[in-house]
């Protein structure tokens, strides 16, 4: 009989393996900017093709490689940092499963040229999906240089995974980020296409590093925080509760000097900041937790970016413990109930606990909703039509035709008035109309952006003294990513040297808000999760974030005025009964459906 189980080649298995740690050209670049600093490099140079999507080189002033090991570096499993399986709990190295360079080497062209501390010459490698083609002496300076290049030429599945180039780009800022916050130590030039587009001089310490870094805005918010416990030291810097963002992408986390994500710390990090940030914000915030090696386990994930305490429990509070005690003790923050900051920080968390499980019980327990009629009501909110009674009825455009659910036109309902801040109520005396409004606004502005950035000119407003934002180096090339749409919905950015950018224009219908805080939510949210690469598609999604960010929140109380020109504008666009995010708009309950409700069929 055929035998059916058979052990894969090498190359099959580092192709598998390099799956796991090689997913795109920022991978690569973090796994080959880790073994330089293993090397003990203190100065790295970094160039970038098309985001890395062609061509990622570093070279570094480490240790180098000696010519007889050149080979052995290539093949899976050969490391110089461990030996022995008990050498894994206590790790000081980057690299230990030997496995980067193999599966770099599988997936593309890599090019190695080193030369060893004190040898009096070096050697270059080449190789090609996994085969070595080359292997000679050479002179080239001490230290190693890396050159990879056809990226997943040959997995082209994979290549087609790839984002855009400005995606892939800004993924390799975020890695180069990450060795910056983390190393000071080290210093760092950065060329992209051939053109220098960050340099990190060497620094003693974080402090001087993170306007470069994080850019200006958010490094003059920033405090530096600290905590201890036994085994455990918590340090690092966070915004001040004025400042936040959006998203969690300003979170840099260490554990060791690693960077990790972890939900335990970021949860910690939220606890601290619950009631002194509005919901849905975030500070920024780059912290390094140290453990003893053998109290965490790196080893959970291939690209070793996540990680196992052994107490949880420990880190965590030492997180908030550091976050807490400093908040505490800015103007305006809580002050320490306990005197000692460890007892502050354990008696707010307490609380905190203790004030969400009772917030819990309110919505869900005892307290019944009475029914009780304000008779106030009638004469703050009488039955009115909300479209003025000389606007034309337009007889051509008929209500049915496109605009779906009923026809509805909101010249025929009557207003009833406003539930919970939130839902607006009408009637057509047959059926009862539940609007959101902030689904409703949002709608409405969208639709708003849409047709006035076609006709460019009218929609944007220039700035009298154009508005200079420096950025951190991801920020930068997100912002350069979408700069057409960005320029389409009236928001006119250059790139202003180094990272910043210069904002010449904005849309005239958020010509009140701050722009520079506007713009870079907005670009934050845009490019949250999978980023659609298509210009279109982009172009749409800046639309419905704008919108979104300039339509009336729920929970605000909205005046009979308001809700007129509300149903006025709703009455002109499109009828289309989702909001841009894809929420409805409205919901509708016909006689049939209450009485259903109150059981009376
Ligand atoms: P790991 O980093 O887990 O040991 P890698 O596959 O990344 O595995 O690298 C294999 C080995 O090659 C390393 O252990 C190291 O000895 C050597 N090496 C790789 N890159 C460099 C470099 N830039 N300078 C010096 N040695 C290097
Ligand atoms: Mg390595």
């Amino acid at each position: 009989m055929e035998q059916k189980i058979t052990v894969l080649s090498r190359d099959v298995a580092n192709r598998i393996a390099a799956g796991e740690v090689v997913e795109r050209p920022a991978s690569i670049l973090k796994e080959l900017l880790e073994n330089a600093i293993d090397a003990g490099a203190a100065d790295l140079v970094v160039e970038l093709e098309q985001g890395g999507c062609k061509t990622i080189r570093i070279t570094d002033n480490g240790e180098g490689i000696d010519g007889d090991e050149m080979a052995l570096a290539f093949q899976r499993h050969a490391t110089s940092k461990i030996r022995f399986i008990d050498d894994i709990d206590h790790i000081a190295t980057y690299g230990f499963r030997g496995e980067a360079l193999p599966s770099i080497a599988s997936v593309a062209r890599v090019e190695m040229i080193s030369r060893r501390r004190g040898a009096l010459s070096g050697n270059r490698i080449v190789l090609d999906g996994g085969k070595i083609e080359t292997m000679a002496e050479t002179g080239c300076p001490e230290g190693t240089s890396v050159r990879v290049t056809h990226v997943f030429d040959h997995v082209p599945a994979r290549k087609k995974f790839l984002k855009s180039v400005s995606t892939e780009q800004a993924a390799c800022m975020e890695v180069l980020v990450r060795v910056a916050l983390s190393r000071p130590d080290i210093r760092m030039k950065v060329l992209s296409n051939g053109r220098e587009i960050l340099y990190v001089p060497h620094a003693s310490r974080l402090s001087e590093r993170l306007a470069l870094i994080l850019g200006e805005d958010a490094a003059a918010h920033m405090e530096a925080i600290e905590a201890e416990r036994p085994d455990i030291r918590v340090s690092g810097f966070v915004t001040r509760p004025e400042y936040s963002r959006s998203n969690t992408k300003g979170y840099h986390f260490f554990v060791n000097g690693r960077f990790v994500r972890d939900a335990l710390i970021s949860h910690a990090v939220m606890t601290g900041y619950r009631r002194v940030i509005p919901e849905k914000r975030y500070p920024v915030a780059v912290l390094f937790i140290e453990v003893s090696p053998g109290d965490v386990d790196v080893n959970v994930h291939p690209a070793k970016t996540e990680v196992r305490f052994r107490n949880p429990r420990a880190v965590y509070d030492c997180v908030v413990q550091a976050v807490v005690s400093k908040l505490a003790v800015l103007p305006g923050g809580e002050q320490p109930s306990g005197g000692a900051a460890e007892k502050s920080a354990e008696a707010t968390y307490h609380q905190r606990v203790e004030e969400a499980l009772k917030r819990y019980t309110l919505v869900t327990g005892g307290n019944r909703p009475t029914f009780h009629v304000r008779q106030e009501r009638k004469e703050s909110a009488p039955l009115f039509d909300p479209r003025p009674a000389d606007v034309p009825q337009e007889p051509g455009t008929e209500p049915s035709a496109g605009r779906g659910a009923a026809g509805v036109r909101f010249s025929g309902l009557a207003y009833l008035g406003q539930v919970g801040a939130t839902y607006l109520v009408f009637t057509d005396r047959e059926n009862l109309f539940l609007m959101d409004q902030h689904a409703a606004h949002e709608r409405v502005l969208f639709e708003k952006i849409r047709s006035e950035a076609v006709g460019r000119e009218t929609f944007r407003q220039n700035l009298l003294v154009p508005e200079v934002i420096t950025l951190s180096p991801p920020e930068y090339a997100q912002f350069m990513q979408l700069a057409e749409p960005l320029g389409r919905a009236g928001f006119d950015i250059e790139p202003f040297g180094g990272n910043a950018v210069v904002l010449k224009t904005v849309p005239s219908l958020l010509a009140n808000r701050s722009p520079r805080e506007f713009l870079l939510d907005l670009v934050t949210d845009v490019l949250d999760g999978a980023s659609p690469a298509l210009p279109l598609a982009l172009r749409e999604k800046v639309f419905a974030v704008m919108a979104c960010k300039g339509a009336v929140k729920a929970n605000h109380t909205l005046s009979s005025d308001e809700v007129a020109s509300l149903c006025l504008e709703m009455d002109k666009i499109p009828f289309n009964a989702t909001c841009p995010h894809g929420r409805p708009v409205y919901l509708i309950y016909s006689m049939t459906d209450l009485q259903k409700l109150f059981k009376r069929t």
